[in-house]
């Protein structure tokens, strides 16, 4: 059975929901694209609060839940935890996106067991920069099981995907890749070029623009990055794997947001960007 919801919805919907949420225990795919108004005043606040309590209490009751999409929760945003606190379900895809949280609430999340078996991990927009030790952790108990990584947009730079390299590099099962709109060196750029070419099952693999393609005030260089996909060329050659990656000088959210629909991943930039997108392989 599957359920999505996207609306805005007043608290005393929120609570119905939650209530009718309880009753679907054979509940398997949720996607949650709820807006909750904020509240005006303190007795309105904490009749927002016991709704979404209600709604946590309730979400984590659905025992046999394998997929989990949650865009743009930010009525989540202190409560994300409180869901995965009682979950009794290991997901198979926990998809997460749009929303800033704070490193407590991430670092509680990311350490719940009902994630440890995923095969889609999607954190499209949401910063990590300060959970990157975590996130490792989070990719190193998922090694055995992930195939699709989205981590696009999620203002990681070069010192964070140091700290993920070893962890990306053991994900033995991972099909597709993503690392559009975050801002890396070419030399960060190489080091994951070599460290995910002995990925056998990597299909799609999707990358920023190294940041020395753009201009101090963050304007392209047309010139510059056709050199550093030349450049990029010769480090797959070098490497001698037959493969094609997609280097993405955009910075955009609709960007690859059907990466890993379906099962299969496709890549399908918006189309605003499509000549924003290079596909580079060798073979
Ligand atoms: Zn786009």
């Amino acid at each position: 059975m599957e359920l999505g919801i996207h609306c805005t919805l007043p608290f005393s919907t929120l609570r119905m929901l939650a209530n009718l949420l309880g009753m679907l225990s054979n509940l398997k795919r949720l996607v949650v694209c709820i807006k909750i108004p904020t509240a005006t005043t303190p007795e309105k606040a904490e009749w927002r609060l016991l709704s979404i309590n209600n709604f946590t209490s309730e979400c984590s009751q659905l025992l046999h839940l394998q997929e989990l999409y949650l865009e743009s929760p930010s009525f989540l945003k202190d409560h994300l935890h409180c869901l995965f606190r009682c979950f009794n379900t290991s997901l198979e895809v926990f998809s997460l996106t749009n929303c800033r949280f704070r490193k407590k609430i991430l670092t509680h999340v990311f350490q719940s067991p009902c994630i440890s078996q995923l095969k889609d991990l999607c954190l499209k927009g949401v910063p990590l920069t300060s959970v990157s030790k975590c996130l490792r952790s989070l990719l190193e108990v998922n090694a055995s099981t992930l195939q699709h990584l989205d981590l696009g947009l999620c203002g990681l730079q070069d010192p964070q995907l140091e700290v993920l390299l070893p962890a990306l590099s053991s994900c033995s099962q991972l099909r597709s890749f993503s690392l559009h709109g975050n801002r890396l060196s070419m030399a960060t750029l190489e080091k994951l070029l070599s460290c995910t070419s002995g990925l056998s099952r990597l299909k799609l693999e999707l990358y920023p623009a190294p940041l020395e393609s753009f201009s101090p005030q963050g304007v392209l260089q047309p010139a510059t990055f056709r050199l550093h996909c030349t450049h990029i060329i010769k480090i797959l050659k070098d490497l001698r794997h037959s493969r094609s990656i997609v280097v993405s000088t955009g910075q955009c959210s609709s960007c690859a947001e059907k990466m890993f629909r379906n099962g299969e991943p496709i890549i399908l930039p918006c189309k605003s960007c499509v000549r924003k997108f290079k596909k580079l392989s060798i073979d």
